[in-house]
């Protein structure tokens, strides 16, 4: 009792002082301080435990330990699973903070092996198994499941469909947003959680009109629900209207995300005052509040004053690494080669550590001499960057959706069964962009070249270029191609696609991990080139 109201040092107290302790006793202490997120002392408590575990102990004891990442927690959790007795198999909540454990520590096959061996999968089972691939990156799967689910007639709940809705704004394809929206019943439509989460989606699909008619239809909108409300005008190029409705709302209820979403939306529609006065009037400037700011700033290419920002913040804080990407990014659209230099140059001095970071920013430099013919230097720098920095180790992955089954390819990916055909498709294009003036160029290679590969096969192996042509060898060809990215697209991917669109006559819309790339069968991208 004591518990429930976060009052945590008089239930320790009262419960150390016990003379006679029970296992319920135990289990109640457990739950309680990991309902308060004392996990280290809800795994003590589990320690000191002289009795042999049951059911409902060892269920709170796997959601202690998924709250943990390191080996030995796991090892404790998988050898009491291991030495529980059989019949437990049969206790359903159990299995399921189970598999929610395994998930948490990337054990996929574990989970989907223990997955499949339950035989009257409720709600929660589907819910855990859908939520654990979205967590380890695989929300195609999380589809699949859901398609499960719905094939059993297993009731899904609000919480099912916010994984679902996670699982869709990962992959980011409009074509499977529609029809799982559809099917939400109306008596679940009235959770803010899930109304929220529905208008930041269609605000990210360009469909700001959807948006606004759920936000109107809420009689009292929370924090979430206005915050998401201003980030969807914001990502559709509405700044005034993201102001208008940051200044209607209650100012108490104002947070980070708010403020957050309201100086995107004015960086993202150009209106600098605007965002220099909301600025001004927050009262705590997080970090996080003023990379947006820097951001801001940077689009506009007022370098002086985002430094003079970043400046003012380090005062107080430590620097932050991605108010310098920003910045850099700036640069390299600003195509300032000293500018991109200096900021560059700062950053390896602030950020030694931030390897992954470093390569990234070493690219935007690359790039920056790249734009303005210095192909050397640009080479120079990758050298550089190779026996300095080391290789990009994240793998690049791009969806794709096709006759309503969302397929992931990776760079040279060979494992899908019609592999055969995609690489066929990709020396057809390959031909027909050669044929139209497109030239491969070894600048945008940003590893070593093997001996069996060329310049020609290592960019046609692109995972974005695989995707496009998976969709171009199916019976009808889709009216329009829908892809993302979760790294940012290269300067050949996109003069590439570019080209396919104007000679295959089909439009192209990538997701990247910087924005969205509509590509027009006349041969533009609605980026302009900023990619
Ligand atoms: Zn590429
Ligand atoms: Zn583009």
């Amino acid at each position: 009792m004591l518990m429930k109201f976060g009052d945590i040092s008089n239930a320790e107290n009262v419960f150390f002082e016990m003379n006679t302790k029970d296992i319920i006793t135990y289990g109640t202490m457990m739950q309680g301080l990991l309902e308060n997120k004392l996990y280290e002392k809800a795994l003590d408590i589990f320690k000191q435990m002289p009795f042999k575990p049951n059911e409902i102990i060892l269920t709170i004891l796997f959601k202690i330990c998924s709250e943990f990442t390191n080996e030995q927690t796991f090892q404790l959790a998988k050898n009491m699973f291991n030495e529980m007795p059989k019949i437990f198999y049969e206790k359903l909540s159990l299995i399921n903070s189970y598999i929610h454990m395994l998930m948490k520590f990337g054990e996929i096959s574990d989970s989907e092996k223990l997955f499949f061996l339950i035989e009257n999968k409720d709600t929660t089972s589907y819910t855990v198994m859908m939520n654990g691939y979205n967590m380890n990156n695989k929300p195609e799967e999380c589809l699949k499941i859901f398609k499960q689910m719905q094939e059993k007639n297993i009731v899904a709940d609000e919480i099912t469909y916010i994984i679902i809705l996670n699982a869709c704004s990962q992959i980011g394809l409009l074509s499977i947003y529609e029809p799982i929206v559809n099917k939400i019943p109306s008596n679940l439509l009235k959770h803010h959680r899930l109304q929220a989460i529905l208008i930041d989606m269609w605000g990210k699909v360009g469909h700001v009109d959807k948006a606004l008619k759920i936000f109107e239809h809420i009689e009292k909108p929370d924090v979430m629900i206005y915050t998401a409300m201003i980030n969807a005008f914001g990502l559709n190029g509405k700044g005034h209207e993201a102001i208008d409705l940051y200044r209607q709302m209650p100012i108490d209820i104002q947070n980070e995300f708010t403020h957050i979403s309201v100086l995107n939306a004015c960086s993202h529609s150009g209106l600098i005052s605007e965002a220099q006065s909301i600025f001004n009037n927050i009262q705590v400037k997080t970090k996080r509040i003023t990379t947006v700011m820097v951001d801001c700033m940077s689009r506009m290419f007022m370098f002086d004053e985002a430094q003079k920002i970043i400046d003012d913040f380090e005062l107080s804080h430590p620097p932050g690494f991605v108010m310098y990407m920003a910045l850099l990014s700036a640069a390299r659209n600003h195509r300032n080669s000293i500018i991109s230099e200096k900021i560059y140059n700062r950053m390896k001095n602030l950020f030694p550590q931030k390897k992954q970071g470093l390569i990234a920013a070493s690219v935007l430099l690359s790039n920056t001499y790249l734009s303005i013919g210095e192909d050397e230097k640009a080479k120079e720098i990758r050298f550089k960057r190779l026996s300095e920095i080391g290789k990009n180790k994240i793998v690049g992955i791009t969806w794709t959706e096709v006759n309503g089954e969302v397929v992931q390819f990776k760079a040279h990916d060979h494992s899908h069964p019609r592999s055969k055909e995609i690489y066929a498709e990709i020396t057809r294009i390959s031909t027909e962009l050669k044929e139209n003036g497109h030239q491969y160029d070894s600048k945008w290679i940003t590893r070593e070249i093997n001996d069996n590969e060329s310049i020609e096969s290592v960019l046609c192996g692109h995972s974005e270029k695989l995707a496009i042509a998976y969709n171009f060898i199916q019976q009808p060809i889709p009216n329009i191609i829908h892809a993302t990215k979760n790294l940012r697209i290269c300067g050949d991917c996109h003069s590439a696609i570019k080209l396919i669109v104007k000679i295959r006559q089909r439009p192209i819309i990538i997701r990247d991990a910087n924005r969205f790339h509509h590509f027009d069968i006349n041969g533009q991208c609605s980026c302009q080139d900023h990619f």
